[in-house]
């Protein structure tokens, strides 16, 4: 079943009676785009931009930023690319933006777009070299920021985006809050992305860097699955590029649940594009009902392969 499942995986990603889900890939760089292209990723929905700022105790040039955002942006001139401001702290330490030293907890510290508020000149560089890269492309460019928790950062990050000549400005909902109120962000910005990773990590209290709490860290848990549904339900575009994107029963749970569009590794994307071509919108929303309707992340999951027959 698997190798059918592989051969009959081309084209754009779409539910046996053809409800259209994008299916884009999560990137760290230039460097992943022919993975993309060969997988058939109809663009990009994550774009990593730490890895231009990794092992260095300086920021990348501003030649050389717009240099990583325009190979990309050049590689998917009729799709879209959302790029994503630094990530710094908690999970993605850089040399050259060291947490503030007195930080218990760096995963609920200075992290993501926190870190604007101490430097806003890196944020303001890097939405410059995004808007350079993208003048005269094709692609359409999206750009979010991570850890957004309230509606007032959401302002003025895309107030930062449009000031930039940044049109498309989206917010990343990885924190409970921003799931709760993701109608006060959704008045402030296009679209949104939500990041399972972080999102399990923050609902249920458990790092997602400490192994042995694997089985909270579960974007199967229910509690994720109604977060994800607040920010499905806000009224702006909602996509998924957290690792829940590229679990081809959870994917459909995940449109079910009124996601419009999925990003994953590359890898991860002909699995994902066949099990959606087999199930009808009505039957991913069966199985996003019955994954909620149970108790327990192992519960969630086998409702949800139970409705879903023929996936894994
Ligand atoms: C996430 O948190 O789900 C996410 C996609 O971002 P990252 O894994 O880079 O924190
Ligand atoms: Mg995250």
């Amino acid at each position: 079943a698997r190798a059918s499942a592989v051969a009959d995986a081309s084209g754009p990603g779409a539910t046996r009676d053809g409800h259209r889900v994008p299916l884009l890939a999560n990137i760290g760089g230039p460097q992943d785009v022919e993975a993309a292209l060969a997988h058939g990723a109809e663009g990009v929905g994550l774009y990593r931009t730490e890895f231009l700022f990794l092992d260095r105790t300086e920021p990348p040039g501003d030649a050389e930023q717009e240099e990583a955002y325009r190979a990309v942006l050049e590689a998917f001139p009729e799709g879209k690319v959302v790029v994503r401001t630094l990530d710094a702290g908690a999970d993605k330490p850089l040399a050259f933006l060291p947490p503030p030293s007195d930080e218990p907890n760096p995963a609920l510290g200075e992290r993501g777009l926190r870190m604007a508020r101490r430097h806003p000149e890196i944020l303001a560089a890097q939405l410059a070299a995004l808007a350079r890269a993208s003048a005269g492309q094709g692609a359409t460019l999206q750009v979010m920021a991570p850890m957004v928790t309230e509606a007032a950062e959401a302002a003025r990050f895309a107030a930062d985006c449009r000031a930039a000549g940044l049109d498309h400005p989206g917010v990343m909902v990885e924190v409970p809050a921003a799931a709760l109120r993701a109608r006060d962000l959704a008045g402030e910005v296009e679209f949104f992305s939500v990041g399972t990773n972080d999102l399990t990590q923050y609902a249920y209290a458990a790092d997602r860097q400490v192994g042995g709490l694997a089985h909270l860290q579960d974007p199967w848990q229910p509690a994720v699955l109604d977060l994800v549904a607040m920010a499905a339900d806000a009224g702006v575009p909602c996509g998924v590029c957290g690792e829940a994107a590229g679990d081809p029963v959870l994917a459909c749970v995940l449109v079910g649940i009124g996601v419009t569009s999925l990003s994953m590794s590359a890898p991860s994307l002909p699995l994902v594009r066949a099990a959606l071509a087999r199930h009808s919108l009505e039957e991913c929303r069966e199985a996003a009902a019955a994954a909620r309707a149970a108790r327990s992340a192992s519960g969630a999951h086998g409702a949800a392969r139970a409705s879903l027959p023929g996936l894994e």
